[in-house]
């Protein structure tokens, strides 16, 4: 145990990892991946990055970079890889005093999968695993809407948008789950369910990396 002990950076008082422990936190819009992220960053100490949050802050700054997103994010498309990649980078570079990222909503292609492989080699801490929600899609689209009602989010308020949206993920982003079970570090679960048992499920999965 002192051995182990000798070797394990503390996160909170009673957690214990051996390294950092990099998640992406993966499934369709609207399968809860920004819920559970904020209750593992509670848990696990863990730096939450959300690109779709990210360009969110920038439309609301009126950047460049937020005007642009803006035009894809409204009809429901995916901002170019370039843009998407480069302001992923930058955040995590910006931060790297970290127990480890939670990536949610990031990678969405293989081009930008291979980006932050890349990227996290570089820094010498790979992605620990892939853990994807899985949620079908008539309740998809309802959470979507009733989420509308609050959010202000325009991609959220109109029923074509979210289908758009989905019919993006299964074409452009499931692969991304392929690609990183190439190297058996993708692994799903059920997002349907209370908002606790679904996070009890996440430990559950995280816990067997530490
Ligand atoms: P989200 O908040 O994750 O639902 O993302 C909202 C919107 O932001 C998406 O529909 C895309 O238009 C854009 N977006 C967020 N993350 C990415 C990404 N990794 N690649 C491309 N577009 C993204």
């Amino acid at each position: 145990m002192i051995y182990f002990d000798l070797f394990c950076v503390s996160i909170k008082q009673d957690y214990k990892i051996s390294a950092m422990l990099n998640l992406i936190l993966f499934g369709p819009p609207g399968s809860g991946k920004g819920t559970q992220a904020a209750k593992l960053v509670e848990k696990y100490g863990l730096l939450h990055i959300s690109t779709g949050d990210l360009f969110r802050s920038e439309i609301d700054n009126q950047t460049a970079l937020g005007m642009e997103a803006k035009s894809f994010m409204d009809k429901g498309q995916l901002v170019p890889d370039s843009v998407t990649i480069g302001m992923l980078k930058n955040k995590v570079l910006a931060n790297p005093e970290v127990n480890g990222y939670i990536f949610d909503g990031f990678p969405r292609t293989i081009a930008q999968s291979e980006a932050l492989d890349d990227l996290l080699e570089e820094l010498g801490q790979p992605i620990t695993a892939l853990i994807a929600l899985e949620v079908e899609e008539e309740e998809i689209v309802a959470r979507l809407l009733e989420r509308g009602k609050t959010s202000g989010r325009p991609d959220d308020a109109d029923e074509s948008v979210i289908r758009k949206r989905i019919a993006v993920y299964l074409a452009q982003t499931t692969p991304v789950y392929e690609y990183y079970q190439q190297h058996e570090k993708s692994v799903s679960i059920k997002g349907m369910g209370t908002i606790e048992d679904i996070f009890h499920a996440l430990c559950t999965e995280i816990d067997r990396h530490l």
